[in-house]
Parts: structure tokens; sequence; C-alpha cells
């Protein structure tokens, strides 16, 4: 099973990941974690990377596409993956169009997670997460039991650089801009599964279950 994961920042794309990657044993191909690990290590690519990130904008798309063709490839992705935040603009879009012929692989479906912009903001600028593990906490629905202290390995709970306010609506613009128009063009090549995202995690992966399951 190969799946796109799409939505914008704050939609829930990761903690959905994992629930569906668990279900179908795939591996989760998230590019912004793959980019932040690169950030963390200092890897040129990380160094290239950062600034970007920082600002809210998006990494150049070479970058982007030779990261994930090498990902794609790797052991744990041949029972089938799920792309979480990729792809982001038409070039990329295109890019894995011819990517996924290139290595004899079909797409099963292009989820959709759609929610509002403020719902969106309020999520992100309350989410905290584990600098360790990543379990993502929240200042208002999921603290941690010890403040600061992550309840599932005792790691240090911290706040993403690219989750303050200022840097979330640019992420969020930046989407409207150039990631949205990639829903019409899933839609046209008829794998296209839109899922309100506004509730809980519980609620969204009835929904998926729901849509989706059947796949
Ligand atoms: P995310 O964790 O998906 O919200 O991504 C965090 C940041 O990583 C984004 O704001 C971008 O700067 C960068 N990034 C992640 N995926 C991509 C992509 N497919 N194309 C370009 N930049 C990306």
């Amino acid at each position: 099973m190969r799946i796109i994961l799409v939505g914008p920042p704050g939609a829930g794309k990761g903690t959905q990941a994992d629930s569906i990657c668990a279900k179908y044993g795939i591996a989760h191909i998230s590019t912004g974690d793959i980019l932040r690990a690169n950030v963390k290590a200092a890897t040129e690519l990380g160094k290239l990377a950062k600034g970007y990130m920082d600002a809210g904008k998006l990494v150049p798309d070479e970058l982007i596409i030779e990261m994930v063709e090498s990902r794609i490839q790797e052991s744990d992705a041949k029972a089938g993956f799920l792309l979480d935040g990729f792809p982001r603009t038409r070039r990329q879009a295109e890019e894995l169009d011819s990517l996924l012929k290139k290595h004899g692989f079909s797409l099963d479906a292009v989820v959709e997670l759609a929610v509002a912009d403020e719902v969106a903001v309020k999520r992100l600028a309350s989410r905290r997460l584990c600098a360790q593990c990543g379990e993502i906490y929240n200042t208002v629905m999921k603290l941690p039991k010890t403040e600061g202290v992550c309840d599932r390995c005792g790691g240090s709970i911290i706040q993403r650089d690219d989750d303050d306010e200022a840097v979330i609506r640019n992420r969020l613009a930046v989407y409207h801009e150039q990631t949205a128009p990639l829903i019409e063009y899933y839609r046209i090549k008829g794998v296209l599964c839109t899922i309100d995202a506004t509730g809980s995690r519980d609620a969204v992966m009835k929904l998926l279950e729901a849509d989706f399951g059947g796949k």
C-alpha cells in the first residue's frame, strides 16, 4: 500500500500517519522529520534546510526530491509507505509520479486531512513535543505528568522553533499557495479521499477507517 497524506500544518498528519502505518504495516516517511533529524545532526542537508524551516518556507525541491528517492528505496519501505508532508509543490508531485513509475510503484490513495486555518493555528501554537522520542503534548489538552518531562521516555519537552504563531501563519500561507493546488491534481487522477480533520485524534481515525478502511 502506498499513500500520500496531504493537509495544512496542524491538520494532524503526523498523528494519523502513525495510526495508519501501524494498521497497514507500512513505513511512515515524513519529510519534515527527516529534515529535522538532519538539522539536529548538522549534516550538509540540515545546514542548507534550517533557514528555510525556521522561516516557515519550503526547502528547495531538488533537495527534497533526492531525499525522498533514496528513502523510498530503503528496506522498510518495500512493503509500502505513507508520505507525510510530501509532495508540497506541483514540481514535487510531478517528480513523484516519475519516481513511482521508475521504481514500478503504484499509488493507492491520497488522503486529504481538511481543517480550518484558525483550528490549525490553535493546535500548533499549543503543541509541545519530547526532544528525545517525539511524543506529542499539548498545553491545553495533554500535559505531561511532571512539568517539562516526557511521560514515555523522561526526555525534555520542547516547542518546535516553527510553531511560533508568526511562523505558523507563514506556513499556512505557503500551504494555500503551493500545496493546496495539489488537491485538484490528485482529484483529477481519481485517487483523492477528503476527511474532516477538525475532531479529536480518535474521531478523525474513525472517519478515516470508515472512508478508507475498505482498501
Ligand atoms: P512539517 O514537519 O511537515 O511541518 O515540515 C516542517 C518544515 O520542513 C516545513 O515548514 C518546510 O520548511 C520543510 N519541509 C518538509 N517537507 C517539505 C517538502 N516536501 N518540501 C519542502 N519543504 C519541506
